[in-house]
């Protein structure tokens, strides 16, 4: 049996009453940890309704690195993004939710007890609960203070790499030390015709094993201290000055391409305004997954916590811990049955 019912819900507005089906747990957000709470909110028959702002589903894996080998999902030794997210796809259909495509979330009220209202530019959405899996809501990639860098963004400059064809036989620099940067190098080793990275931090913000593997690669990693001074080329990029920032030393090399993963700058002032606690870059949970809002929980890379690891399979269990919160909440309210 279904958990939910379609329900009437009535409340005036002015002079207006609205009428609109009501959902157990409605989830913001269609990345892999959207698609995970989704899965798991039909395990737990709560009717599920997930909201996406983009025409597809997958968040990041989807918009930023399609093509790239994920190693550190639980289950897969190694897995294509874009295969991953059929994969939980398909896992989060099965339970049939409602699925809205092309809405973004834009406001967020809680009308009464277990009755939550969300906005988008199409319409209403109503619901006993909300799950925030907004990924790191509304981003851009972090950007150096180099004076010519805009100029060459689209002629050489990227900050993701949604296909590896076009770095084909090409040299490419990476500039950064997380996991990002070392798995675009690691995957460019093989395509492109050289691969330099070069890392500003004595520390590495990556795994230590992908780390080894860069260094045993035939990547030519340029490390500590090192960053991108100068983008050169007329047209497009031809060429790079990368320095150090400790010694002075600069060194020019030849590019087609330069890859900058330094992350990303999150805008979380829309989360603000409808009421939740931010601290830093996330929202507020507690070890259940609720966030200060009654009803409202958050998952994935949106939260926020001591220990907070950023990573789809951290996402997914916090997903699971979210929904089994919700379902709690919805059974302790009058609606419960
Ligand atoms: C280049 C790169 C490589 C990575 N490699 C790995 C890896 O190998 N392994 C790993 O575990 N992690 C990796 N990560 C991290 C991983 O991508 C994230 O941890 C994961 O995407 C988080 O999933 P999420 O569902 O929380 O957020 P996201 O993937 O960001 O999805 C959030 C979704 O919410 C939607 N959304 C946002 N706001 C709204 C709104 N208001 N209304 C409706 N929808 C909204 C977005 O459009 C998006 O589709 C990588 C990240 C990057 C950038």
């Amino acid at each position: 049996m279904r958990f939910g019912i379609a329900v009437r819900v009535w409340y005036s507005r002015g002079a207006m009453v609205l009428q609109a089906e009501f959902y157990d747990i409605t989830v913001v957000g269609a990345g892999p940890v959207g698609l995970y709470a989704t899965y798991y909110a039909g395990l737990r028959e709560c009717r599920a309704k997930l909201i996406e702002t983009y025409p597809q589903v997958g968040g990041r894996l989807i918009s930023m690195y399609p093509e790239k080998e994920i190693f550190d999902v639980a289950g897969h030794r190694k897995i294509l993004a874009a295969e991953l997210v059929r994969e939980l796809a398909a896992q989060a259909m099965q339970y049939d939710p409602t699925v809205v495509l092309n809405e973004r979330v834009t406001g967020l009220r809680i009308l009464g007890e277990r009755i939550i209202e969300l906005a988008t530019p199409r319409g209403l959405h109503y619901t006993q609960t909300v799950i925030l899996t907004a990924g790191c809501g509304a981003f851009v990639p972090r950007k150096l203070d180099i004076p010519n860098l805009i100029d060459f963004e689209g002629h050489g400059i990227y900050y993701f790499l949604k296909s590896f064809e076009p770095l084909r036989g090409k040299r490419v620099l990476i500039v950064g030390g997380g996991n990002s940067a070392v798995d675009w190098a690691l995957s460019l080793d093989e395509i492109a015709s050289e691969v330099t990275l070069c890392h500003r931090m004595y520390k590495w913000q990556a795994h230590e094993a992908m780390v080894h593997q860069l260094l045993a690669s035939h990547v030519r990693v340029k490390y500590p201290y090192y960053t991108l001074k100068q983008v050169l080329g007329e047209d497009r990029v031809t060429g790079a000055v990368i320095w150090n920032e400790r010694s002075g030393l600069e060194e020019t090399i030849d590019v087609d391409a330069i890859v900058l993963s330094i992350g990303m700058l999150t805008n979380m002032e829309p989360f603000r305004d409808w009421g939740l606690s931010i601290v830093g870059s996330g929202i507020a949970v507690a070890p259940d997954m609720s966030t200060n809002l009654p009803g409202v929980f958050a998952a994935g890379d949106i939260v926020t916590y001591a220990g907070k690891v950023l990573l789809i399979t951290a996402g997914a269990g916090e997903a699971a811990t979210a929904v089994n919160t919700a379902k709690e909440y919805i059974l302790s309210g009058d609606l419960g049955r």
